[in-house]
């Protein structure tokens, strides 16, 4: 298997898988929450794991929320994070988990704003001084760091600062910005931000929220209070001890990954470009600032989903993405301008930690290949 669909997901890393197991082992068994040793233990694994989420993004452990996942955070900081009576403004190029959020928040009576991308997928800042002039009251401004489809990195501090003008709390779903790229919420002028385990070689099943004053969404689950209030339940030590180090490997090796991943991803595109004519590049321009990892290609007049199932061996994902299998064109490739048809001839690679010189070139001479049989 050559697997190119780390925006999909990542493989756990063996040293995150390390340091989960002695937490899965019967001997670790005890209720975070509970009042005896074996409580106390996980609750001092959690607490580390809390600093490290924290560290990765230059917050306080106070101000990190676990969740089942990204979306679970997302969902939180929308439906839970909008003003009483003010808007909400996302951009048209949100993950579904964000865009899923907007007919309950019309439902409520919140006005909603989706701001329109250029043809690489960027938020103009000046679209969203004037969304938010439109707008009564205060409005909760989301945008992601970096898209899932594209790669496209938005210009987050310039939209945090137009945003700020208006007071209106910044939120942003940085799932696939965090393995690669430096984020730190402060110096972005961040209220909110999401991650998710399996994007930075971590367990499936874990995420998080964190949130930094005056942002407070109104939590979902109130359960029996943990987290001070802001997302009840158990917490899973496991999966909090694996993403805690997932977020501490990210913060050591990102620079790293980022310049070696992207030195693959050319390399990829190189060999593509040179051998299928026609081929074009969606999202941030060569030399332009993308996600190391991503390479979006369209190859007019290919059935992408059709085709690959010619190669099962071959890990990439088609011009639905994330939704794969639903057969709509991805909203994010519209949205950038193309049509419909070549949305459906679009492809998408997702190089990661543990990407080789001889899988990319594997890959591209197995499409190409295919593609020109
Ligand atoms: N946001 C983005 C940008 C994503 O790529 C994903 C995963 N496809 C999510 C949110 C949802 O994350 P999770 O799988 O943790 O719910």
């Amino acid at each position: 298997m050559i697997y190119l669909d780390h925006l999909a997901s990542t493989p756990l890393d063996p040293l995150v898988l390390e340091a989960m197991l002695p937490w899965m082992r019967q001997e670790a068994a005890g209720n975070p929450h509970a009042a005896h040793a074996a409580g106390w233990r996980a609750a001092d694994a959690i607490e580390q794991a809390r600093a490290e989420v924290a560290a990765l993004v230059g917050a306080q452990p106070g101000e990190v929320a676990f969740t089942s996942g990204a979306t679970e955070a997302n969902t939180l900081a929308l439906l839970g994070g909008v003003p009483p009576g003010g808007g909400c403004v996302v951009s048209a190029v949100e993950h579904a988990s964000v865009l899923g959020c907007l007919p309950e928040l019309r439902r409520r009576g919140h006005p909603v704003v989706m701001l329109p991308v250029d043809g690489a997928g960027r938020v103009d800042p000046a679209g969203l001084e004037r969304a938010l002039a439109e707008l009564p009251g205060a409005a909760l401004v989301s945008v992601m760091a970096a898209n899932n489809e594209v790669g496209t990195v938005q210009p987050l501090a310039e939209l945090s600062a137009v945003a700020a003008r208006h007071g209106a709390p910044m939120h942003s779903d940085a799932v696939q910005a965090l393995s690669t790229r430096m984020l730190d919420m402060a110096a972005l002028g961040l209220h909110g931000l999401s991650l998710s385990g399996h994007k930075l070689y971590g367990p499936m099943g874990i995420g998080a929220l964190i949130v930094r004053r005056p942002f407070r969404p109104v939590p979902a689950s109130a359960g029996g209070g943990q987290q001070r209030g802001m997302r009840g339940g158990t917490l899973p030590t496991p999966l909090c001890v694996g993403l805690g180090a997932a977020c501490r490997l990210a913060r050591e090796r990102r620079e790293e990954d980022a310049r070696r991943i992207a030195e693959l991803r050319d390399r990829l595109w190189r060999q593509l470009r040179e051998r299928l004519p026609g081929i074009r590049r969606n999202g941030a321009a060569e030399g332009g600032e993308g996600l190391a990892g991503c390479l979006n290609v369209t190859i007019p007049g290919i059935d992408a989903a059709d085709r690959l199932l010619d190669l099962p061996d071959l890990a990439v994902a088609t011009g639905s993405a994330c939704h794969s299998g639903a057969g709509e064109p991805s909203h994010v490739l519209l949205a950038l301008g193309l049509s419909a048809a070549d949305a459906h001839a679009s492809l998408r690679f997702g190089l990661g930690r543990g990407t080789t010189v001889a899988e990319v070139d594997a890959a591209a001479e197995r499409l190409v290949g295919l593609l020109t049989d």
